[in-house]
């Protein structure tokens, strides 16, 4: 069993204070972050001298505390330096720069090409893209705080190795060390499902709590889990494949080689199945791939065409079904629904997906949650990457070389 140690606890009570800034930056002081996290006042102290030390805080002007001495608003110091979030998916890879307040300055994407990928394919496509992110908005390499990267399918991501990719067929690719060939920065590696539940974590849903689902619908589904406010990873960094979870007894083919898992009928192809199931003659039924013809629903089902609102519905009980199981084993506050095919859908999947997650979850978890759509901006997968370089960054002992004990003394002396 691995202890946490000290450090691990000092570095999970970094985030869970860096969180709060990020959540309300400009507006925190450290007494709010105290009363935020239950940690001493003290504490906080403590982590926000190592942060302003670090430069990634700033103080930025004073509120009135009513009589008593003013407190000081904290912020993150958005010139830090730069981070890099991409998102390889099935057909393109997406790449974007961030401030470290984690703002999105420059955004790019770049196709892959169509059919069997190489790994070469890959990392040619992710290192152009960073190159000409770095070009585009004039940053030295030296800025690069750190880049993230998300690939989809199991990753083991302290050896940066894309373990299986369910897409083009990979096995242990280690794509870190290929991609650190290229480009000279911190790398880290991680899958689209962990990807999005860090944003929603950092800024969306999961602000302001700890316990949260997070589904993520395009290509490949599966749900991220966070318990206590720490991202769920499991033993082999592979909890959370909730697409692999059978929904149908002797249903549809999947491409894990098994049969009727939730993928096969909430991912883009399976609703292009199901289209196709019920309306052969439907022009919506010939249509090339799964990402376009979720695009053609919701425009078809928007104009009130039958057979694209049966298809939503079909579509919403499955997710429902699906949904109603997580709830009912983890029984979370919030659960998001969040990737291209519910940003498309919209209200519309996620009303019905709502009445049959009633039909079949327990009372107690139904009542416990929220079920809403992702409202983090853009693109999710992008901005996790992102985050967990952040995240690399703030934990390299590099940046927080423990500041002289006098000096930290004075701070949390000046702070109180
Ligand atoms: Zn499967």
């Amino acid at each position: 069993m691995v202890k946490r140690t000290a450090q691990d606890i000092r570095r999970g009570n970094r985030f869970d204070a860096l969180r709060r800034v990020y959540a309300a930056p400009g507006a925190v002081s450290r007494q709010d972050i105290a009363a935020a996290t239950g940690l001493s006042f003290a504490t906080v102290a403590n982590l926000v001298a190592e942060l302003i030390e670090a430069d990634v805080l700033v103080e930025a002007g004073y509120e009135d505390s009513g009589g008593g001495r003013p407190r000081a608003r904290l912020a993150v110091n958005a010139g830090r330096g730069v981070l890099l979030g991409v998102d390889v998916a099935e057909t393109a890879v997406q790449a974007q720069l961030f401030d470290l307040e984690l703002r999105a300055r420059h955004g790019l994407e770049l196709p892959l090409p169509q059919g069997e990928v190489r790994p070469a394919d890959v990392v040619d496509a992710i290192a152009t893209a960073v190159e000409d992110l770095l070009t585009a908005s004039d940053t030295p390499p030296s800025r690069v705080l750190g880049a993230g990267v998300s690939v989809p399918g199991a990753v083991e991501r302290e050896d940066g190795v894309s373990v299986f990719s369910p897409y083009w067929s990979w096995r242990e690719v280690p794509l870190r060390a290929l991609l650190a060939e290229r480009l000279a920065m911190p790398l880290y590696l991680d899958n689209p499902l962990k990807a999005a539940t860090v944003a929603e974590m950092w800024f969306g849903a999961g602000r302001d709590i700890d316990d949260l689902v997070v589904v993520t619908l395009r290509g490949g589904v599966g749900a991220g889990i966070a318990i206590g406010g720490t991202l769920y990873r499991g033993a082999t960094n592979n909890a959370g494949e909730w697409g692999h979870t059978c929904l149908v007894l002797d249903g549809r083919d999947c491409r894990c080689g098994k049969q009727g898992c939730v993928e096969a009928y909430v991912s883009t192809a399976g609703v292009a199945r199901t289209v196709r199931e019920l309306q052969p003659e439907s022009a919506l039924s010939h249509i090339r791939d799964g990402t376009a013809t979720v695009d053609a629903l919701a425009r078809a089902a928007a104009e009130g065409d039958p057979v694209a609102l049966e298809a939503v519905g079909r579509t919403a009980r499955y997710l429902g079904v699906a949904v109603a199981n997580l709830l009912n084993l983890f029984n979370p506050q919030a659960l998001v629904i969040g990737g291209p095919t519910a940003e498309r859908l919209g209200e519309r999947l996620l009303s019905q997906t709502r009445r049959a997650a009633a039909d079949h979850a327990l009372p107690q978890s139904l009542r416990a949650v929220e079920l809403r759509l992702s409202a983090v901006p853009d693109n999710p997968v992008t901005l996790g990457a992102a985050t967990f370089a952040l995240e690399g960054f703030l934990d390299d002992r590099k940046t927080f070389a423990p500041v002289k004990a006098g000096r930290r003394a004075a701070r949390s002396r000046a702070a109180s």
